[in-house]
């Protein structure tokens, strides 16, 4: 049975930054590490649902179990347009886990230096403080705030080439990688090193990194109950994928790429923020291994779409007697999944503001061509609480008047758009949880929102580790 000091689960960007910190140790032959992921490697990640563009270029895949757009080396962000906020509160709240601004910004510093030294672009967007002034004033006018992010744009043909050579790096220094192997369960021996039973066979190591990503966040519920892992619910991400032409928002996307713009709605004070915009990008959809489906946006360096896409999400929270934030949107995604006859709904604003169902007669009457065909038209309001649909749609109007025309009839609509960072692990300043030797990281354990903050999640754990282990890093 192969003993291991360093089991890492997850082969995300949590995952890949917690090897990449041991790796100098693996490479002085101090530590053996090992890093586990259900998916593919990078260069086999491919998805005929995902794009046609990329079927065509690449080849079609014969399987998406589990699905190649969330699960493999690189995580979630492999596939992705790879935008790195240079920002510790962006992409989750760094600087509050850290407890300090300048650590946090330390950190993100570090890993975007990392990210550049396997290949990222210097393609970095910068907002001059003219343009932020005005953007921010907008944003006030719409009751709004807009949070200036300068951003890495590594673009999703660069992504997984960035990945690709962080791999190599930690592979040549002597890190294992276990990948098309699931951990299906762990489980601490008398000895106190903890066994993972994988799809492959069982491993055993004295710490553990679980770095299971969005798409294990039910997973790590389960185990971190079997483990004694404390867990406090966290907030949902509930809304939809917004898009429209490119000149609409080009007059904020040139200045910012992904304009972070928060607000809070009149009537029910819930908190709603534009995530993830790709101009010229494309909607894409998800499938999860549940069998319910979502939509996603992408950008390309090289290919380019007329329109421009934006998550517009509300975030929800509840509390007693029903804290399961998961089952409760699991419950919604599965509601649209089926109402969309297992495809992400469509819908043109209008239509939902006059509280009718989409066709595709009436989508193709709209000025905006869909970049996501594989959906079903239908109405979100049948899938949706009545209070998001609300949101959204108070938030489209104050939207408008910061990009006029976002809030069009014609604008398009896509969903179920859900991020789930629902159960959160109860950490210390290590990320070490309340079963010792068992580090949390990433957006999987509820500790981070995007790549950057993920990383440097896995940062702090593989640090922790270290400082465990008498080895400083
Ligand atoms: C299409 C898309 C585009 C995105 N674009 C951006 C962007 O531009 N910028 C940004 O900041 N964020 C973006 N995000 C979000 C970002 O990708 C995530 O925040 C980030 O990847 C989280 O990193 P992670 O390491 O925590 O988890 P993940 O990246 O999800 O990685 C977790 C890994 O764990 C593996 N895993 C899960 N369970 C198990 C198990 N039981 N056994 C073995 N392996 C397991 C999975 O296969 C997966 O590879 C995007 C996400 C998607 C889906």
């Amino acid at each position: 049975m192969t003993e291991l000091d360093v089991a890492i689960v997850g082969a995300g960007p949590a995952g890949l930054f917690a090897a990449y910190e041991l790796s100098s140790y693996v490479a002085k032959g101090a530590i053996r590490v090992a890093v586990i992921d259900k998916g593919r490697h990078v260069d086999k990640r491919r998805c005929p649902l995902f794009n046609q563009r990329r079927k065509v270029r690449e080849g079609t895949c014969n399987s998406c179990n589990p699905c190649n757009i969330l699960y493999g080396l690189g995580g979630a962000g492999a596939l992705s347009s790879g935008t790195i906020n240079l920002r510790p509160d962006v992409g989750g709240d760094l600087d509050k886990l850290v407890g300090s601004w300048e650590e946090a910004e330390e950190l993100i510093r570090y890993i975007d230096s990392v990210f550049v030294k396997f290949g990222a672009p210097n393609n970095v967007f910068r907002i001059d403080s003219s343009a932020a002034s005005e953007l921010e004033r907008l944003a006030a006018k719409a009751g709004a705030k807009f949070v200036p992010t300068p951003q890495r744009y590594m673009g999703s043909d660069n992504t997984p080439r960035v990945i690709k050579n962080m791999y190599d790096h930690l592979v040549r220094c002597g890190i294992r990688f276990y990948l098309e192997t699931e951990v299906l369960d762990i489980a601490r021996a008398s000895d106190g090193l903890y066994e993972l039973k994988t799809s492959r066979g069982v491993l055993r190591a004295r710490y553990l990194i679980l770095a299971p990503g969005r798409g294990g966040a039910p997973w790590f519920s389960e185990v971190a109950r079997r483990l004694g892992i404390e867990v406090e619910p966290g907030p949902l991400d509930i809304g939809v994928r917004v898009e429209v032409p490119a000149y609409i928002t080009e007059p904020v996307t040139s200045i910012v790429r992904d304009p972070k713009i928060i607000m809070y709605t009149r009537v029910y004070d819930d908190k709603v923020r534009t995530f993830c915009t790709n101009p010229n990008g494309f909607v894409v959809k998800e499938l999860y291994s549940d069998g319910t489906t979502g939509v996603n946006g992408e950008s390309y360096e090289t290919i380019k779409s007329k329109n421009t896409n934006f998550a517009l999400l509300v975030t929800i929270k509840l509390t007693d007697p029903l804290e399961d934030t998961i089952a409760y949107g699991k419950y919604i995604a599965g509601l649209a999944t089926k109402l969309g006859g297992g495809k992400p709904i469509i819908q043109r604003f209008g239509d939902l503001e006059a509280g009718r169902r989409s066709t595709w007669s009436r989508v193709e009457r709209s000025s905006v061509e869909p970049t996501l065909k594989d959906v079903t038209p239908g109405d979100i309001g049948m899938a949706y609480p009545y209070r998001v649909i609300a949101n959204i749609i108070e938030a489209m109007k104050r939207l408008d008047t910061i990009m006029p025309g976002v809030a069009s009839q014609q604008t398009l609509l896509y969903a179920p758009e859900i991020k789930f960072y629902s159960v959160r692990a109860v950490v210390n300043r290590d990320l070490e949880t309340t079963a010792s030797n068992v580090f949390a990281a990433g957006d999987g354990a509820g500790l981070s929102r995007g790549i950057n903050v993920a990383a440097a999640t896995g940062v702090i754990a593989a640090r922790g580790v270290l400082k465990k282990m008498g080895l400083s890093s």
